[in-house]
């Protein structure tokens, strides 16, 4: 690689994001981790500086707008034209149906939707004038429908669609755009759901990785290593493609 590309990761503060924010450095990247509070990114901005890495704290909303378009203005003169987009942030507002608010349901849109629409469009000039680019979203084995998750297993089914007509719409300008659908990974978030049950997570771990195949739960840099494989140079055939990382077949 001429110069240091610069890569976009969303969520980057904790949990899949900070995993990938910290690979991708390793990988060779200059890295904007963004995430709502700046501030919060300071420990993935600091591990990727101890490694001789380059990289950014960003705050930033991914559903509103216009913090969007000041984001990828900022990390585009602060460390050049970003041409990877990795949109990982994300929320879960999980309730069965007849509890389910407008709010609820709303949120979970706005973040995973519109959140990853914001950012591709915004961040994709960079890749068409640059005629290279790699965009990877991450949808969930929720994609395929999770009791609990009407909000959020229709987000997520939506951004498979959003990555496949990406792949054909900026296919020619050298910008592929694939999914990564995680299955169970230990992160703040799976936490939240051992909570919200009243499961001690040790134990919420344990029976979820009863049930899977590999007899384990993911790790983020299990979903990291998939990232990498997508961003990478010699990846440029693999398009539009959804792949489940879920240590088995099934979710
Ligand atoms: P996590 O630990 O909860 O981290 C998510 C990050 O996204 C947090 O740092 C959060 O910031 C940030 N974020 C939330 N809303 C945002 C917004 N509007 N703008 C910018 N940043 C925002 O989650 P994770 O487990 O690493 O999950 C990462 C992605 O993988 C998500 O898209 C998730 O749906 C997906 N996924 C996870 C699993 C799993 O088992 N963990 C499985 C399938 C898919 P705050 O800390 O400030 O809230």
């Amino acid at each position: 690689m001429a110069d240091t590309r610069v890569a976009i990761v969303t969520g980057a503060a904790r949990g899949i994001g900070a995993a990938t924010a910290k690979r991708l450095a390793e990988d060779g990247f200059a890295v904007a981790a963004i995430d709502l509070d700046e501030k919060r990114c300071a420990e993935t901005v600091s591990a990727i500086e101890s490694s001789e890495g380059k990289a950014l704290a960003v705050g930033c909303d991914v559903s509103d707008a216009e913090q969007v378009q000041a984001a990828v203005n900022r990390v585009a003169a602060e460390l050049g034209g970003p041409t990877v987009l990795i949109n990982n942030a994300g929320v879960i507002r999980d309730n069965m149906l007849y509890k389910m608010s407008e709010d609820d349901w709303d949120t979970v849109m706005n973040v995973h939707l519109r959140g990853s629409f914001l950012m591709s469009r915004a961040v994709q000039r960079y890749m068409v004038e640059a005629m290279w680019g790699r965009i990877v979203n991450l949808s969930s084995t929720s994609a395929l429908g999770n009791r609990g998750q009407a909000n959020y297993s229709t987000a997520k089914a939506g951004l498979q669609g959003l990555t496949k007509t990406l792949a054909i719409e900026l296919g020619k300008f050298g910008i592929t755009a694939n999914a990564i659908a995680p299955g169970f990974i230990a992160t703040d978030m799976t936490r939240a759901t051992a909570e919200r049950i009243g499961m001690d997570f040790g134990d919420f771990t344990k029976a979820a990785a009863d049930s899977i195949p590999v007899a384990r739960v993911g790790q983020p840099e299990d979903i990291a290593n998939t990232v990498s494989f997508f961003v990478d140079e010699r990846s440029g055939f693999v398009s539009g493609q959804v792949i489940y990382v879920a240590g088995g077949p099934k979710a």
